[in-house]
Formats: structure tokens, C-alpha cells, sequence
């Protein structure tokens, strides 16, 4: 395994296992298609990451990358999905982690230093993350339960209205100043989240539940898969302002390899070099300083740069990284020691 191993912010390889797409067994023996397995993790040196459990919308299979090949573009918020369907979902998800951890994909991680342990090792390091919580009931009992289960991040809100709040759409150009911002249940939410010292992720909510997370909770503010607006001005992507925020919490962004979120012209298309990220990172640096800046791939749930590709396309970054500059400190902290001191101040470590 490489010295610089990345723990990556969000990737959506449960989905794929929750589609029946792919096997526990198929992920830990490599897979032909989709960008995470454990043969290509070790190629690339992807040490592991936040695997996301999330709850598809009934109507739509994929997020209209047609139209998001076409800017610009507005997608409408998605139908909601009921309790009692994101509950069975969730629950799965939980058992899909085990599984993977029974076939020696996976080591599911509940403190920094396991992740810490496990970056280097032959299985993913892997933390259990919620995107969007229509699966949490309103008595918290079911978040109680999952944290004990492991969960330890957790997204109020896909894009996707909950009870919880409002999520930012899919749209481009366009400020995240849209609509309100967290119920007062999702206020709740979150000071529950802050007690159990769970990361609470920004990157689905728009400008004003941004604002609602930063009054409540003391934890470093974190957009685990998010880009920088003034770069690419999609609705998904961070402000200046927002930075400001995350940066005065000591929190930190993981830069997302999602094309329509990279690219300036929003553009669903993969072929574009990585001198464009590159730009996301030197303004990301720039606005929170260089330990406040990893990575959050969005593998297995976007259209990501061809001279990425997948998980074993990583050397291919650490290389653009090393000659635009960056150092081995800074490499170190970008690719994992930013994400392990954000985790061992919000876990309590
Ligand atoms: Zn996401």
C-alpha cells in the first residue's frame, strides 16, 4: 500500500450491493464494472472511506443525467420516501456492511484509530454514514440503535425533502439560497447527532440548513462530498461564505469527483482533465487552509473524470497533485490525516 493512502468522505458502493447489482463476495474478488473493489482499492490505494446508506427515490433510477448533460438544468426535489420504506432500506444497508465485512472486504470502523489501523491494511476501512434520514424515527430510537451498530455520520437530508428539512436541488447555475432550512424536528435532529458526537454532513442541505447546523452544533462543520461554488456555481457546490463557516469550525470538504459538480460549465461529461479539480482544491486550500481539505469521490454514485476513472485511477491524482506542487506533508493530510483529525475531534478521540 502507498505512503498516502485515501480516506475518502462518501461513496455509494452499498447501493449497488442494496440493487442486487453486486455481491459481498464480488466486491472482496473484484468486480467488472462500477468503481469500488477491494482487488482495485489495493491498485490504487484507496484505503477506505464513508460508506453512505441511501434510500433511492420510487421514481427515478438514475439522477437524470441526461438533462444534467445539458446546462443549464433545474431537476425537480424528488418524490419523498416514506418511514417504513427508508427502515427495511436502512436495515439492509446495515446488513450489507456486515456482509462485506464477512468476506474480508471491509473492516467497519467505529473510532479514528481503527480507521487509522485500517488505512493500510488489505480491507476498506469503512465508516457507516446515513444519506438523508427518513429512516429516523422521531423518538430517536432508531438512531440510538444504529450508532450502536456502528453509525457514525449521518445527513439530515438528501436532495430530497424530509421531515427533517429541505435538500438543495440539482440545479445549475444557481445560488444554495433556496428555500428554508431544517424543521424545528430536524434541529432536534442534529442535537441529537451532537450528543452521540455523530458527524452531521452538510453536503445535501441547502445555504439556510447550513446556517441551521452551524447555530447548534459545537462539532466541525463537514461537507463530506462538495465543491467549491465559485468555481463551478451548481446549487450543490460550497460558497465562499459557507467556506468561511466551515473553515471558522475547523471542520473541512471533501472535493467530490462528480463532473456537473466539478466542471465551471456544470456539464454531466466526463472528459475533462483533472487541471479543473485542481482549481477546486487550490481555492479550497486557499479559503480553509491546507488542514481542512480532503477528498469525498462520490464513487459508484456519479459520472468522475476519465483520468480518474475508478478507485484504482487514484495514483493518477496523487500524481497531478505532486506536480502542481503539493509536498508530501501536504499530500499526507490531504489524502487521509485532514479526514482522521476532523473524525478524532468529532468522535470525542
Ligand atoms: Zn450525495
Amino acid at each position: 500500500m502507498t505512503r498516502f493512502p485515501f480516506f475518502d468522505g462518501h461513496n455509494d458502493l452499498l447501493l449497488r450491493l442494496l440493487r442486487g447489482k453486486v455481491t459481498a463476495q464480488g466486491v472482496a474478488s473484484g468486480l467488472p464494472d462500477g468503481h469500488i473493489d477491494k482487488p482495485r482499492a489495493q491498485r490504487g490505494g484507496f484505503g477506505g472511506g464513508m460508506f453512505a446508506i441511501f434510500v433511492p427515490s420510487p421514481s427515478d433510477n438514475s439522477l437524470s443525467h441526461d438533462e444534467m448533460r445539458h446546462p443549464p438544468y433545474d431537476i425537480p426535489l424528488p418524490a419523498p420516501v416514506s418511514e417504513e420504506e427508508a427502515v427495511g432500506w436502512t436495515e439492509r444497508g446495515f446488513a450489507a456492511l456486515d456482509d462485506l465485512e464477512s468476506a474480508g472486504a471491509i473492516r467497519l470502523c467505529r473510532t479514528a484509530a481503527e480507521v487509522e489501523a485500517a488505512l493500510p491494511a488489505e480491507e476498506m476501512a469503512a465508516v457507516a454514514h446515513i444519506e438523508g434520514a427518513e429512516a429516523i424515527d422521531r423518538d430517536f430510537e432508531r438512531l440510538h440503535a444504529w450508532h450502536a451498530r456502528g453509525l457514525r455520520s449521518l445527513g439530515p437530508v438528501w436532495s430530497r425533502d424530509t421531515v427533517w428539512g429541505h435538500g438543495v436541488p440539482f440545479r445549475y447555475p444557481s445560488d444554495p439560497d433556496i428555500g428554508p432550512g431544517l424543521t424545528e424536528a430536524g434541529k432536534a435532529l442534529v442535537r441529537e447527532c451532537s450528543r452521540l458526537k455523530i458527524v452531521v454532513d452538510l453536503s445535501h442541505l441547502n445555504a439556510k440548513g447550513v446556517e441551521d447546523v452551524a447555530a447548534i452544533t459545537d462539532a466541525p462543520l463537514v461537507a463530506t462530498h462538495s465543491n467549491a461554488w465559485s468555481i463551478c456555481p451548481h446549487a450543490r457546490n460550497l460558497t465562499d461564505r459557507q467556506l468561511d463557516m466551515i473553515r471558522d469550525s475547523d471542520g473541512m470538504v471533501g472535493i467530490n469527483f462528480a463532473s456537473a459538480f466539478l466542471r465551471p460549465d456544470g456539464c454531466m461529461d466526463a472528459e475533462f482533465g483533472l487541471d479543473i479539480l485542481l482549481r477546486h482544491f487550490d481555492h479550497l486550500v486557499e479559503r480553509l487552509g491546507e488542514d481542512r481539505v480532503g477528498f469525498g469521490s462520490d464513487f459508484d454514485g456519479a459520472l468522475v473524470p476519465d483520468p480518474i476513472t475508478d478507485c484504482a485511477g487514484l495514483p493518477n491524482l496523487t500524481e497531478a497533485l505532486q506536480s502542481h506542487g503539493v509536498d508530501d506533508g501536504l499530500l499526507a493530510k490531504i489524502t487521509h490525516g485532514n479526514w482522521l483529525r476532523v473524525l478524532r475531534l468529532t468522535w470525542g478521540e
